[in-house]
């Protein structure tokens, strides 16, 4: 069996700045991914509160900025998703095809969407639905609902706006989000916002998709190419072993295992505090490796 010292399960902004950090002590974590570098970084429109970036950078270039830091370094990521995490003297950690086993584990798995269950979403519209704005980031000339009223709802609508016509649909009557996000889709032409509004079904054909739609109003129907799901997210530790799960305090507090960026931080979830936490968490890794506390 080969024992990693350190493995980091995630390649979003937390898991790569660990893994910068580690390498220039000279370590070799093991970094896990199982879609793409830069997690959920990658939807961001503009990320305005990034130091070092006046006037903001597209979450997109900013990935790619961390892409190739990586490479400068020689930081190698392994796409395999992690389908276990367990512990027995070591962290057991299993993908699909291998078994890795390391002493430390870094989890900076993000987070997952919040699914919509309301009602049933009928398979002949499935591939138009979705829950970040990556997979249709490139469309153009298409209509889309997204369905929320927070900062990610609106984040999406200022994005998919650029080429495309949105509608954002809120359940309720009151806006979640940054007021200048607000603003900015106000002053959209491509970009309406109704509010109060609840899907009661929605129907797919090869042509596009039809949402019933109800309001106090009465009801109506919204033709749509696409929808995206913006309803909120929780922590993605579906991997974790049931003995792992009952072990982690333990495990943290003898500094094996360690929690990065919005798995960890609740309703905190910011790039450059999961980047700080990944710095954080790999300076009391290499402290610990040293001084043997
Ligand atoms: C629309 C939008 C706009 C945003 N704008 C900003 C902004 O302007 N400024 C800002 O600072 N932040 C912004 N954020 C928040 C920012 O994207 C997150 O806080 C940040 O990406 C969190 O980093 P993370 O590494 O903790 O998690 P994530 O970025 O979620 O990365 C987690 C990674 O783990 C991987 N993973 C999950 N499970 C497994 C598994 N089992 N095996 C292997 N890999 C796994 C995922 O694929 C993912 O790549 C925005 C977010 C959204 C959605």
């Amino acid at each position: 069996m080969h024992l990693k010292e350190v493995a980091i399960i995630g390649a979003g902004p937390g898991g790569i700045a660990a893994a910068i950090q580690l390498k220039r002590y000279g370590m070799e974590p093991l970094l896990l991914e199982k879609s793409h570098i830069g997690g959920l970084l990658v939807n961001a429109n503009l990320v305005e509160n990034y130091p070092g970036f006046p006037g903001g950078i597209p979450g997109a270039d900013l990935v790619k900025l961390f892409e190739s830091h990586l490479g400068e370094i020689g930081m190698p990521v392994h796409f395999e998703e992690v389908v276990r995490l367990d512990w027995q003297e070591s962290f057991i950690i299993e993908t699909r095809d291998t078994k890795f086993h390391s002493r430390i584990a870094v989890v900076a798995s993000g987070t997952k969407p919040r699914r919509f269950t309301d009602i049933e979403i009928p398979p002949e519209a499935t591939e138009r639905v979705f829950y970040e704005v990556y997979p249709i980031a490139g469309v153009a000339d298409k209509r889309i609902a997204i369905v929320g009223a927070g900062d990610a709802a609106f984040d999406y609508a200022l994005n998919l706006a650029r080429r495309n016509e949105v509608t954002i649909l809120n359940r309720g009557q009151k806006k979640r989000c940054l007021p200048l996000l607000w603003e900015r889709a106000e002053r959209s032409p491509r970009i309406s916002y109704r509010e109060d509004t609840s899907i009661a079904a929605i129907k797919g054909s090869r042509d596009g998709l039809v949402l019933d739609i109800k309001s106090p109003a009465g009801k109506w129907e919204l033709s749509a190419d696409y929808v995206i799901f913006a309803i909120g997210r929780v922590r993605q530790l579906d991997y974790f072993s049931e003995r792992l799960t009952k072990m982690a305090s333990e495990l943290e507090e003898r500094g094996l295992l360690y929690f990065v960026g919005d798995v960890r931080n609740d309703i905190y979830r910011q790039s450059s505090i999961a980047v700080g936490d990944g710095v954080h968490v790999a300076m009391k890794i290499y402290r610990r490796s040293q001084c043997k506390f």
